[in-house]
């Protein structure tokens, strides 16, 4: 059966343009979004707006969610009024959030029980591959679901992956931003050392970005660091999160994950700074007050 009713849950960052790519795909869009206003632009472009996830959930072949952390997906999918009242059997769900593997597997769980198949399925990308529709998706779920899915999961991504059974797509989420958090750490020491020692850090990216040693941070976050732009794309707040659900993880299945542990810390710096909703760029930040420079003293 073709897959045409499409519902969208948590239009945030990530899920705004994630939902208006859909649309733009051709699908028939739902969408429910706590604070109301953010669902205008979508409904101003032809989408549907319910009253509630289950009302999404009802109106939709396929439903999505993205928000922010464990207990906001279980508040969405199984709390009153959830995804879990109205989806119809035979449907799909698909969880974009970063939230714990544990998490992914109960809510696989709980819908199975009302015959609906679910797909653990974070991204990777960041706000500039949600808006051009590129992001990474890694998938966890039964492998016939993610085949069933895989056109609409098109739509926003580019590299979609099935990693593994329920939880997988999760751990895979983890493991990303253990890369992830370590980029950042590179970025910002090299920013941090070009700069004490005289050097144009604008430069430098210029050129080291084209090196062995680029990376995504380097390339699409370097430039917002050496400009002073601490404006979210992924915010230190969720960052923290992520590195929280890490390093539980780590600590779960007695793996040694220092560095991780370190970026964690150097974030908290951040969030003691009240800096939490600035994104993830501002590590460098944390790095020139360990140097004794201050926080905003490096351009
Ligand atoms: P965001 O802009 O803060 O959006 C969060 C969304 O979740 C908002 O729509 C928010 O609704 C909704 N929400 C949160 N708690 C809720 C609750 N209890 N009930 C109902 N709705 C709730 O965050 P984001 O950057 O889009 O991130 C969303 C998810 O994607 C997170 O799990 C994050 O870790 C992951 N992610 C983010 C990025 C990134 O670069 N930003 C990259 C990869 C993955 P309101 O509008 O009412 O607040």
């Amino acid at each position: 059966m073709a897959i045409e009713r499409v519902g969208f849950i948590g239009l945030g960052i990530m899920g705004g343009p994630m939902a208006g790519n859909l649309l733009k795909a051709g699908y028939v869009l739902t969408v429910w979004n706590r604070t109301a206003a953010k669902a205008e632009p979508l409904a101003a472009l032809g989408a549907r707006v319910a009253g509630s996830p289950a009302e999404v959930a009802a109106a939709s072949d396929v439903t999505f969610t993205c928000v922010t952390a464990s207990a906001d997906v279980e508040a969405v999918v199984l709390g009153p009024g959830g995804v879990v009242e109205g989806a119809r059997p035979g449907s799909i769900y698909v969880d974009c959030s970063t939230v714990a593997p544990a998490m992914a597997r109960r809510l696989h769980a709980a819908l199975a029980a009302r015959g609906v198949a679910a797909l653990d399925a974070p991204v990777s990308g960041g706000d500039v591959g949600a808006r051009a529709g590129t992001l990474a998706v890694m998938v966890g779920g039964e492998r016939e679901t993610f085949e069933r899915a895989l056109p609409v999961l098109r739509a926003i991504g580019k590299t979609i992956v099935h990693v593994g059974p329920p939880g997988a797509g999760q751990v895979v989420k983890l493991c990303n931003q253990v890369a992830g958090g370590l980029n950042l750490l590179a970025m910002a020491e090299a920013i941090s050392l070009c700069r004490r020692s005289g050097v144009d850090p604008a430069r430098m990216l210029e050129v080291v970005s084209a090196g062995a040693a680029s990376s995504w941070m380097l390339q699409h976050l370097g430039p917002r660091a050496v400009a002073g732009d601490f404006a979210p794309g992924f915010m230190v707040d969720l960052m923290q999160k992520d590195l929280g659900l890490v390093l539980e993880e780590a600590h779960a299945t007695h793996t040694p994950l220092p560095g991780s542990a370190l970026v964690r810390q150097l974030f908290e710096m951040l969030q003691a700074r009240g800096r939490g909703r600035e994104g993830t760029q501002a590590i460098v930040e944390a790095l020139g007050l360990l140097a004794g420079d201050g926080p905003g003293s490096g351009d």
